[in-house]
């Protein structure tokens, strides 16, 4: 935005500023670095106090930014520090260090800053009437803002361009320019640069004297600086003013018009205040009131030689000794014109070796463009280089990415592994039937419940029963009725136990029960429960006419150190159960 041209008010900037001082981060040195140009560029630079507040701001950052090696901020704070000097008029001291800062810009390799200082430069010599050093540095920045493509800057360098063939004499060459630049400006709605030529315009017209075509523009800026609230700016506008009415000859509406002025314009703030004073003497003098007419005569030419602008100057000089002749001080008047005559000889030297200079200006374009092509390129080499590091970075990234992916698929095989590890554990602990624990893993389990059991001193109880008859099941009603009975005991036993107990299927129809912390009493009341409920159960619901008890044999822990004499004694009291008659409990 700040580099676009647009004309943004001083809140905006304000505001934009802050708003991107509040994106950095604190080690972004090169973001906070721009943020102090673009701080430095935007300053309030109306009054003397500001200008001089502008300054002491780039000193401020100067100080920091002095390292031996320069750099693009220190640069730039340079550019920025002189042009705030040259609003106050001090031409005469900001021109070493600006120099300096140009040679840098060219060290730093950098076309922009390059164009922006020879640029600035030229703006400023051309203002102090060095023409030919000033249209050498204007055509160079002319060249290198065409390459670089920033249009604006083209065409704010091109109307500095302009003014100094206006103020070289060649107002015909500068209206030209002007009407150009002015239809880029209405064509992409800048109203504020398209006020500034318009302002421009107006000058090239008074010096090819159209004077009331001139008021009538200067009357346009005039109105948009009012309307912009900008009563300075406003107020050169009525100068100017003044001067093209002296030129009509209407000189009561000019005194109104600069006296209006007046009220706005102070003696350091702008090169205007000499013109102010030179024509208020004129519309004076003009008036017949000499006297006065001298007072301000004397302001303007002092104001003209502070500001070292000799055209206005002699334009002072010029008038003094009129005034002086009206007032028959012939001796004044004498040395006035002399002044003047010396001082527009010199002029006229200058004119003559500035001539010669810009002649050889316009021969050395090639040479210059040449100069500029070289200095595009190697940017556009960088910018090579920076790409192709940066396609390096996206070579980096794709490989992360295809690890990550790999070690992705990779995981999920090995989670499938150790899945299908878990799985195959979990079968073959298991019997397939009636998903019971099988024989191995209840006897493993019944051998820990003996150790805890012998550690704790805690009870510990078996209860191994068997399906009465089963042949006959599968001999009658076939094989896989005889399952479903098998899986129907499996699903009363365990659904009578706690979930600390164990079920197990350790054989065709026998089955095992674990009993941690159960006696011998609680473990026979417990057996005789589960013989009740399968000899209860409804076996009509499996087959016709199915009736289906089991017989039981308990035995309880005393001190056995393994598990297969505990095992024995349970089968003994089944062997007994069965011997007894089936469906009924036994105990060892
Ligand atoms: P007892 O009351 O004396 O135990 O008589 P029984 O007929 O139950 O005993 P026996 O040991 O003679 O027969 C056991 C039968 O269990 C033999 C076999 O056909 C049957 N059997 C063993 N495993 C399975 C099985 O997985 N499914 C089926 N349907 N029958 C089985
Ligand atoms: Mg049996
Ligand atoms: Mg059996």
């Amino acid at each position: 935005m700040f580099d676009s041209g647009e004309f943004l008010p001083e809140e905006r900037v304000n505001k934009l500023l802050a708003e991107y001082k509040s994106t950095l981060a604190a080690n972004d040195s090169i973001r906070q670095q721009l943020h102090i140009r673009l701080t430095c560029w935007n300053l309030p630079a109306e009054t003397p106090e500001q200008l001089n507040a502008a300054v002491d701001y780039a000193n401020e950052y100067l100080k920091i930014y002095s390292q031996p090696s320069p750099s693009l901020i220190q640069v730039d704070l340079q550019y920025c520090k002189a042009w705030y000097l040259h609003y106050l008029n001090k031409n005469n001291v900001l021109f070493d260090d600006l120099n300096t800062a140009i040679e840098n810009a060219y060290l730093l390799e950098d076309p922009r800053l390059i164009a922006d200082g020879r640029s600035i430069r030229g703006t400023i010599l051309s203002y102090k009437g060095h023409f030919s050093a000033a249209l050498e540095d204007l055509i160079k920045a002319q060249n290198l803002y065409d390459t670089l493509n920033t249009p604006y800057w083209a065409n704010v360098n091109l109307g500095e361009l302009a003014n100094t063939y206006r103020r070289f004499g060649d107002a015909k060459t500068a209206l030209k320019y002007q009407l150009k630049i002015e239809q880029y400006y209405r064509k992409n709605k800048q109203l504020f640069a398209a006020t500034q030529i318009n302002t421009d315009i107006a000058y090239s017209l008074e010096e090819l004297g159209q004077y009331q075509q001139a008021i009538d523009r200067f009357k346009q800026s005039h109105a948009f600086w009012l309307n912009e609230k900008e009563p300075a700016a406003a107020a050169n506008m009525s100068v100017n003013i003044g001067g093209n009415l002296i030129k009509l000859r209407r000189f009561t509406q000019a005194q109104k018009q600069l006296e209006q002025a007046e009220k706005f314009i102070t003696s350091n703030n702008n090169g205007s205040y000499g013109y102010l004073n030179l024509y208020l003497a004129e519309v004076h003098h003009q008036l017949g009131q000499h006297k006065i007419a001298l007072t301000y005569t004397q302001k303007a030419q002092s104001a003209f030689r502070e500001s070292e602008n000799t055209r206005g100057l002699n334009q002072a000089l010029m008038l003094t000794s009129t005034i002086y002749e009206a007032l028959a001080q012939w001796s004044d008047a004498y040395y006035s014109l002399s002044a003047y005559v010396d001082s527009h000889l010199a002029l006229d030297k200058q004119s003559i070796s500035d001539r010669n200079a810009e002649m050889q200006t316009r021969f050395d374009t090639n040479k210059i463009q040449s100069e500029n092509e070289w200095l595009v390129q190697r940017d556009k080499d960088k910018e090579q280089q920076l790409q192709i590091l940066q396609r390096n970075e996206q070579m980096q990234i794709i490989i992360i990415v295809l690890v990550a992916i790999i070690l992705a698929i990779v995981s999920v095989f090995a989670y499938r592994q150790v899945m299908r590890k878990q799985q195959f554990k979990a079968l073959a602990l298991t019997d397939e039937l009636t998903n019971l624990s099988n024989r191995r893993d209840t006897y493993t389990q019944g051998q820990r419940f003996l150790k805890t059991a012998k550690q704790s001193g805690k009870p510990f109880s078996i209860i191994s029963f068997d399906a009465d008859h089963f042949k006959k099941v599968n001999d009658n009603l076939g094989h896989e009725i005889g399952d479903k009975v098998l899986i129907k005991l499996a699903s009363i036993c365990s659904s009578m136990m706690r979930e600390t107990d164990v079920v197990g299927r350790v054989g065709g129809e026998e089955f095992l029960i674990l009993l941690p912390n159960i006696d011998k009493q609680q473990a026979i009341d417990i057996a005789t429960r589960l013989i009740d409920t399968i000899a209860n159960y409804d076996w009509c619901q499996i087959s016709p006419n199915l009736v289906q008890t089991v017989s039981a044999g308990v035995a309880s822990y005393s001190n056995e150190t393994e598990l297969s004499p505990l095992l024995l004694k349970a089968d003994k009291a089944l062997y007994s159960a069965k011997a007894a008659g089936r469906n009924c409990v036994k105990a060892e």
